[in-house]
């Protein structure tokens, strides 16, 4: 079983993925991760996430133990995620790895959740359920500012919501695999939502296709 869990930043797809592959006894993939870890690798050798050639060579050296870093986490890899993201060739090196992590579950399990942007579009187009999970950008930068400061790191409000302007509008506009909705997706608007009532909503929606 393959479940995409597409939508833009803070909109609450890594909450619900992982409920979900507990639920139904699935693997967890943070496909995020993966662009993290590329942006990060360009800015630690001191090159520009937006330069292309470095992205690409940076994708192509990708080793998934770099996954386990918990600098990924923060704001810095997710601008330059952003930007990698950009270049056509990160996107096909690895489209391959997200695509062989969907085809091999982990022993123990029937399937994978995966979180991403372009997962019910692009990745996995045949997946069985696809959610897209949306929310106010108001709502997504409060979420945000709020796991900011649970981690301790003392946030501006109006930062927060310009770097998340920026990120949408780079993830939106892009030319390859832009963040669009799967025509076939169930849309989830968790503006008014808490994670249990999103994930109640998911829930409903994947009985209602396979009654
Ligand atoms: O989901 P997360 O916020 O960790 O993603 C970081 C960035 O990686 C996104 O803003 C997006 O540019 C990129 N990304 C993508 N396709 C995916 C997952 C993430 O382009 N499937």
């Amino acid at each position: 079983m393959i479940i995409a869990v597409d939508g833009p930043a803070a909109a609450g797809k890594g909450t619900l993925a992982r409920r979900l592959a507990e639920h139904y006894g699935l693997a967890y993939v943070d496909t995020g991760l993966l662009y993290r870890a590329v942006g990060l690798s360009v800015l630690r050798a001191g090159g520009d996430p937006s330069d292309a050639a470095a992205a690409s060579s940076a994708a192509r050296a990708l080793d998934l133990d770099q996954l386990e870093d918990p600098a990924l986490r923060g704001d810095e890899a997710a601008q330059a995620a952003s930007q990698v993201a950009a270049s056509p060739e990160v996107r096909a090196a690895l489209l391959d790895v997200q695509r062989r992590l969907a085809a091999n579950p982990p022993p123990g399990t029937s399937g994978v959740v995966l979180d991403g942007r372009d997962i019910g579009t692009v990745v996995c187009p045949d997946s069985d359920v696809k959610i897209f999970v949306t929310a106010s950008l108001e709502a997504r930068a409060e979420r945000r500012l709020k796991e900011l400061r649970q981690r301790g790191l003392e946030s501006i409000r109006s930062r927060v919501l310009q770097d998340m302007k920026e990120r949408d509008a780079r993830d939106r506009e892009r030319a390859v695999a832009p963040l669009v909705p799967a025509s076939d997706a169930f849309m989830l608007d968790t503006t008014g939502l808490d994670a249990e009532a999103a994930f109640q909503a998911a829930v409903d929606h994947i009985a209602s296709r396979t009654d």
